[in-house]
């Protein structure tokens, strides 16, 4: 049976860690789909499209990896994928709160379907899309934060 992992976030916009993320569990899984969420509650500055576009610029040299949108309960994609691995990135102690509640609602809505946590590396364990874009409005500098196509995006998008 082939290994599918689905990772799904924001992703708004993809950041390198990210993208590390990425790249490390497509070589663990046979395919990885990477889902860019889309949600009427929060307040995204990319368009699901813009960030779905993003990430399969990025990616799409790698075989292994599709990108998808989806609206509504990463559980439900992952049936109708017959997926059985949520892939979701660790970094600061934060994380494994939100984390961890997230994982045992996805248990208890799911129980065939298992999380897998996987550590940020130490060098991108500080980088967030928010953090990146509030570096961004106020013009820091922000190679290495974003692959380097993003970086004219989010002027563009944050300041005019
Ligand atoms: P969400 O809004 O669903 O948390 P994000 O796009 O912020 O989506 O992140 C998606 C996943 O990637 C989350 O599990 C998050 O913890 C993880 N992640 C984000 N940034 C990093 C990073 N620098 N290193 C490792 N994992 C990360």
């Amino acid at each position: 049976m082939s290994k599918i992992a689905v990772y799904p976030g924001s992703f708004d916009p993809i950041t390198t860690g990210h993208l590390d993320i990425i790249e490390r569990i497509s070589n663990i899984f046979d395919h990885v789909i990477v889902l860019v969420a889309e949600s009427n509650q929060k307040d995204y500055l990319f368009t699901a499209n813009e960030r779905a576009e993003f990430l399969k610029k990025i990616t799409k040299d790698n075989p292994k990896v599709e990108v998808d949108i989806f609206k509504g309960l990463t559980v439900e994609y992952m049936k109708k994928r017959k997926a059985h691995v949520i892939v979701r990135g660790l970094r600061a102690v934060a994380d494994f709160e939100y984390e961890g509640t997230l994982a045992s609602m996805n248990k208890r809505l799911a129980p065939e379907i298992e999380t897998f946590m996987i550590f940020s590396r130490p060098e991108y364990y500080f980088i967030s899309s928010r953090a990146v874009k509030e570096v961004a409005r106020h013009g820091g500098e922000l190679k290495g934060l974003v692959p380097e196509f993003i970086i004219p995006e989010l002027t563009k998008k944050l300041r005019g």
